[in-house]
């Protein structure tokens, strides 16, 4: 998994050299520093050459600033090779969720791909990011400050090293309180998120009950919890900080008195004494760093496996390696002894075998649930079929592109989809490169311009999320509209008019009729009066296909359809 997780500093290469060797000019250089100031302290205070004095002083301050540029380094590169990673995860897994079949989205909560984009990611840039730095880093530093200390003094390095350890066990412990404090402060947050949400959508129930002060009290109770989640995580982190500071200097003074005593003994000069205090700081500074770094692994390398999870998921349906590409299609549609199921153990369409020639307009009819939606869902292989063969002007459909093939299927559905955006944007999702030109005329064929023109900003109006602020009868009509654009040989309507009242479902009718001109059309019905020109009308129940011709001759048949028939039309 490591490898894998390497993969992704391949692009960014050169960021990482950049970053890494600024990282190790900057540890190279807190290494040094206490050796110059013991050098400084030891032979050059006793030769009282101020200009050699003044000249490395000089020298150090230089050295200082270039030490604060490479920091400045590290940190904006370091973090932006972090982001540069997180980023291209994160646009990888949006490719790889747009590709991937309907039975996925079937089986997927909205909201675990959602954090799955966004939350999940954000600890993965920041151990890309300090992971292998920090890591090398504090070796480096502890190893290296450690040499050079038992190099000056090997008994007073073992008593500073010794106390490592317990600087550790405190910090780790302090990292793993903190944590659990700040996953129940996130808890809280979510529960105000949600109050939050829950009485601004329902505030018209909220307002027209009089209850905004009961509300208002819900309220202040989740704000106060989370006041106390996030009170005791700060009480946890001031408790861990103030006990590192306290060890460490307690290090300091352990060091400070006992070298002391070794100086007063002659076996340790003033100025190694003091580099030894400040190397004190430079070994336990990445004791720091290191337990952070035990905190993100696991956080980060979490989300990367869940990344994995759905990245190496291939999409269910794919194309076959040498699938055609269709252009225009004419619009027969065989379905050859085809058997489906959503899952193992209910069968959903058994046998089902028909034929509709290019240009009919056929009318599905039955109980809800029989699979009539299910049926022409596997057209434009939405699902593959388990049994048999369904084929387009005599290619079956897992032959050819999953692309090519949908470019030749519309779907007009009972609950139209609409983008956040303008009118015009939404009419030419049909076809992206629309010309203003055509976006009107689809609009005029869809019975939409004098509805656009009463407008104050015409085709560039908001119609708000989903398209809230549109009619269901305005939004069917959009979505007409887009399907004239899109102009495909093949057409499906599922209920399209089902959620609307008669006077605007005779009205939409007209709009679809014209639309379901020239092409092969499927019609999905519940009321009859819709599918009266159908050339055929197909009764689809849990058997399979009940009755099969046109619209009169099933009336005089006297079956199923003459029963659905009857009652229709004597409540009317
Ligand atoms: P109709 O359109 O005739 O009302 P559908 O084709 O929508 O019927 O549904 C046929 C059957 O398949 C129903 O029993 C329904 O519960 C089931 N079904 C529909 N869609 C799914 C799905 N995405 N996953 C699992 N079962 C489904
Ligand atoms: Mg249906």
């Amino acid at each position: 998994m490591l490898k894998k997780f390497f993969s992704y500093y391949k692009p960014h290469k050169r960021l990482f050299i950049i970053d890494f060797s600024s990282a190790v000019f900057v540890a190279i250089l807190e290494l040094a520093f206490p050796v110059a100031v013991q050098r400084f302290i030891d032979d050059l205070l006793p030769t009282k050459d101020w200009s050699m004095i003044t000249q490395i002083s000089i020298l150090l301050l230089v050295v200082y600033i270039i030490s604060t540029f490479l920091q400045y380094v590290v940190s904006y590169f370091g973090h932006k090779l972090g982001i540069n990673i997180e980023t291209d995860m994160r646009q990888q897994l949006f490719t790889h969720v747009q590709r991937q079949s309907f039975r996925f989205f079937d089986n997927t909560k909205t909201g675990h791909i959602m954090s799955r984009i966004t939350n999940d990611l954000f600890d993965i840039g920041e151990l890309a990011h300090h992971g292998p730095e920090d890591l090398f880093i504090a070796f480096m530093t502890v190893i290296g400050a450690f040499t050079i200390m038992y190099n000056i003094n090997p008994e007073l390095a073992i008593i500073a090293i010794v106390m490592v350890p317990f600087l550790s066990i405190v910090a780790t412990y302090g990292n793993i309180m903190m944590n659990k404090a700040w996953k129940n402060m996130y808890g809280k947050i979510a529960d105000v998120n949600a109050r939050v949400e829950d009485s601004v959508s329902g505030v018209r129930v909220v307002q027209s009950f009089t209850n905004e002060s009961f509300e208002i009290a819900r309220f202040k109770e989740d704000n106060g919890q989370f006041r106390l989640a996030k009170l005791v995580a700060y009480k946890v982190m001031a408790g861990t900080h103030s006990s590192i500071y306290m060890l460490t200097r307690l290090v300091t003074l352990v060091v400070l008195v006992v070298g002391a005593w070794f100086t007063y003994k002659g076996t340790l000069s003033n100025g190694e004494l003091v580099s030894f205090v400040l190397y004190v700081n430079v070994l336990i500074k990445p004791v720091d760093k290191i337990t952070a770094l035990l905190e993100l692994y696991p956080k980060g390398m979490a989300g990367f496996k869940r990344f994995l999870e759905l990245v190496e998921q291939d999409p269910e349906i794919q194309d076959s390696p040498n699938a055609l590409t269709v252009q225009h299609l004419k619009g027969d549609i065989t379905f050859e002894k085809v058997g489906f199921r959503y899952d193992e153990h209910k069968p959903v369409l058994n046998d089902i075998s028909l034929s509709i020639k290019a240009g009919e307009t056929i009318a599905f009819v039955g109980p809800s649930g029989a699979g009539k939606t299910t049926i022409c869902s596997l057209i434009p292989r939405f699902y593959d079929v388990q049994e048999g063969t369904i084929s387009v002007d005599g290619l079956n459909i897992q032959d050819i592109t999953t692309k090519s093939l949908r470019s030749q299927i519309g779907i007009v559905q009972q609950d139209v989809f609409l983008f956040t955006g303008s009118i015009r944007e939404n009419i030419a999702y049909g076809k992206q490169d629309a010309s203003e030109e055509e976006i009107r005329d689809a609009a005029k064929k869809a019975h939409l311009e004098d509805m656009i023109a009463s407008l104050p900003e015409g085709y560039d109006t908001q119609i708000g999320e989903r398209g809230l602020k549109l009619s269901g009868g305005q939004k069917q009509r959009l979505a007409i509209a887009r399907m004239f654009l899109k102009n495909p040989p093949i057409l499906i309507l599922d209920e399209a008019t089902s959620a609307l009242d008669t006077e605007t479902e005779r009205f939409i009718q007209k709009a679809l009729m014209e639309l379901a001109e020239n092409r092969t059309t499927l019609i999905i019905a519940h009321r009859l009066a819709t599918i009266r020109d159908a050339d055929r009308v197909l009764v689809v129940t849990e058997d399979g296909i009940a009755e099969d011709g046109s619209y009169s001759d099933l009336v005089a048949q006297n079956g199923i359809f003459a029963r659905l028939h009857n009652i229709q039309f004597q409540e009317v």
